[in-house]
């Protein structure tokens, strides 16, 4: 069965079609995710598969390709997002020219994650074409607005009701398995003096020295959160990203605020990370009648860890063995990814793509093309083997 599906499988087309999207500027912002979109439907009406592309807003656009199983099956979601990060400076290549050099091809997105969206859409292809007839229904989804984690993407497809029993997100994991990944809480505290002439600052309550004592206990924090640990992921993390406070130098300050990028594992949840900030804040109000702060949530994406018996890590596994005749690594993600929206609408994940993690958001961004048609052949044998019929 292997080789029969591998058959169906050209490097000269998978590279062909990754260069055709790495060629498409889907710099987001804007996203511009259409162009990208009207490439992989055609690739798709080509093989007779059914396709639609969904438009959030003018450009924002998302494209969804299923092929129905005969029942009996589980179904499987390919999910992949279109949008890159501006390509920034430092290239030697054109960031949208597609430049293939030494089995390597170069270009912003190479890596994250065009390629792995690219191994997605050849897998479900290869077995189109291949006739074999599927238990459940085969789902790829290519989406806008994912480096924004915005909502014109994944988030909009699950809010028109497109779901599965289970999804792999080919975010670049150079062909490790990635089954649980870190989340993410960001906040903002802000403190609240009295201004007052900056040469009488008795006669006021300066904001800033409010903001040096939270920042202080908020290191007692820091150090705790690194004894909790993860058998995948780093430890959870915070981080003060940015302080701004005071309005002139001879003003006492009234308002000081900070920034705070808290990372969690799947042990905690975000209610507990906020918690934990909530605490320090009333243990300092009530132990200084001076000292006023506010808490205010600013976005976050849930921790998840997927098991290690799930079909669909089982077949992963298996099949990258018949692949490349090797064990593959289990692995978990400190970054965020749509994963975590998957995960939070039940539909157990994990990650696993031909890109790598650390060129993905770098000059000379690339991937090895040999990398793209494994990934292609892995998910193709994990696909048929997970929508088999019991
Ligand atoms: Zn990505």
């Amino acid at each position: 069965m292997a080789a029969d599906l591998s058959k169906n499988i050209s490097e000269v087309q998978t590279t062909r079609l990754l260069r055709d999207i790495v060629r498409c500027n889907t710099t987001n912002p804007p996203g511009n995710e259409r162009e990208c979109c009207d490439i992989l439907h055609e690739y798709f009406r080509d093989a007779g598969v059914n396709s639609e592309i969904l438009e959030y807003a003018p450009g924002r656009a998302n494209v969804v390709a299923k092929v129905k199983g005969s029942g009996g099956g589980r179904s499987v979601m390919l999910n992949g997002h279109l949008d890159v990060v501006a390509p920034g400076t430092g290239w030697t290549k054109d960031p949208f020219g597609g430049t293939i050099e030494g089995g390597r091809m170069y270009g912003r997105g190479t890596s994250d994650m065009k390629s792995g969206v690219v191994a997605a859409a050849v897998a479900l292809r290869a077995i189109v074409d291949s006739g074999m007839a599927l238990g459940g229904d085969i789902m790829f989804t290519g989406v806008a607005d994912e480096e924004s984690s915005g909502p014109a993407g994944t988030k909009y497809l699950l809010s028109k009701g497109i779901t599965s029993d289970m999804a792999i997100v080919t975010e670049p994991t150079d062909l490790q398995i990635e089954t649980a990944q870190r989340g993410i809480l960001w906040m903002e505290v802000k403190t609240f003096g009295r201004a007052a002439h900056g040469g009488r600052p008795w006669l006021g309550n300066n904001a800033i020295m409010q903001m040096n004592e939270f920042l202080n206990r908020l290191k007692g924090l820091q150090s705790h959160l690194s004894s909790r640990k993860h058998h995948l992921l780093s430890s959870p993390s915070l981080n003060v990203g940015t302080i701004t406070g005071g309005t002139r130098i001879n003003v006492v300050a009234a308002e000081c605020t900070v920034t705070i990028d808290r990372r969690t594992i799947p042990t905690e949840s975000a209610d507990q990370a906020l918690s934990e900030i909530t605490s320090i804040i009333q243990e300092l109000e009530a132990a200084d009648k001076d000292f006023h702060a506010t808490l205010r949530e600013l976005g976050r994406s849930t921790a998840f860890e997927t098991a290690g018996d799930h079909p669909l890590v089982r077949n992963l596994r298996s099949s990258f063995t018949t692949v490349t005749g090797r064990e593959p690594i289990i692995a978990g993600k400190d970054a965020s990814s749509d994963a975590s929206l998957l995960t939070d609408a039940g539909i157990p994940t994990v990650l696993f793509g031909p890109g790598q993690h650390r060129v993905s958001h770098t000059a000379d961004e690339y991937v090895d093309l040999e990398k793209v048609v494994q990934a292609a052949k892995i998910l193709t044998l994990t696909v048929v083997r997970s929508t088999a019929g019991a």
